[in-house]
């Protein structure tokens, strides 16, 4: 025993013997600290080898039980005189690598930008589309049932806005065109006669006529309208 270990009040656990000695003779003076605890350290165990618990099987050595102690969650809420137990260190560090080797196979399984929940796409968004969800028919929409692609398109739309890109304009109804072709068309206008005077195609005019298109460009109407006919 070296000066520093002998600072402790036992000196008696210097085998496995002893240290199952100590425990069945608790009334063995003074028994104040025992080594393999993280008091026994703090009391001056500070080297392996003068610790009489180097070669124990069921103890461990105080500076051991100071770093078992401080490192791990349950071991340190044990009281500072207990000794702790080679298993008990053994156990805690068989669950540390357990978990361990369980990251690391789902750290292979999937890369860890998949993995985080916030970075999936949140369909109904321009970032889903950004993120992949390039088809509209395979978008399962946002709560409003706004696709990813529409989302994108929208966002565009304001962001070309917020530089100052005029919009394009809305398609208007075609009542007054409606009207107007009718109007022609009393006064003896073929079809094919108001779409060149328009300038407008003859299947656009024809299908204005027809009813079949209902809104057309507010320029397509301004051409229609400005068909000039004395009886009109
Ligand atoms: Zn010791
Ligand atoms: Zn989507």
């Amino acid at each position: 025993m070296d000066g520093e270990s002998a600072d402790i009040a036992i000196s008696l656990s210097t085998t496995r013997q002893g240290a199952t000695l100590m425990e069945a003779e608790p009334s063995f003076p003074p028994l104040a600290v025992r080594h393999g605890s993280p008091l026994g350290y703090r009391s001056g165990c500070r080297s392996r080898g003068g610790c009489p618990n180097l070669h124990s099987d069921h103890l461990i050595t105080c500076v051991d039980a100071e770093t078992a102690w401080r490192s791990d969650f349950v071991l340190g809420r044990k009281p500072l005189d207990e000794p702790i137990r080679r298993d008990e260190v053994d156990r805690t560090r068989a669950v540390r690598e357990r978990q361990a080797s369980t990251n690391r196979a789902s750290a292979k399984r999937e890369p860890h930008w998949q993995r985080r929940e916030a970075q999936r796409p949140v369909h109904g968004s321009a970032s889903g589309y950004l993120k992949g969800c390039r088809r509209p028919e395979e978008c399962p929409g946002g709560i409003d049932g706004v696709t990813c692609s529409e989302a994108r398109n929208a966002a565009r739309r304001r962001a070309a806005r917020a530089r100052g890109v005029p919009t394009r304009p809305l398609p208007v109804d075609t009542s007054p065109a409606v009207a107007k072709i009718q109007l022609l068309r009393e006064a003896g206008w073929s079809l094919r006669e108001i779409g060149r005077v328009a300038s407008v195609g003859h299947t656009t005019i024809t299908n204005i006529a027809a009813g079949t298109t209902t809104a057309i460009w507010p320029a397509t109407l301004a051409r229609i309208l400005r068909v000039s006919a004395p009886e009109c």
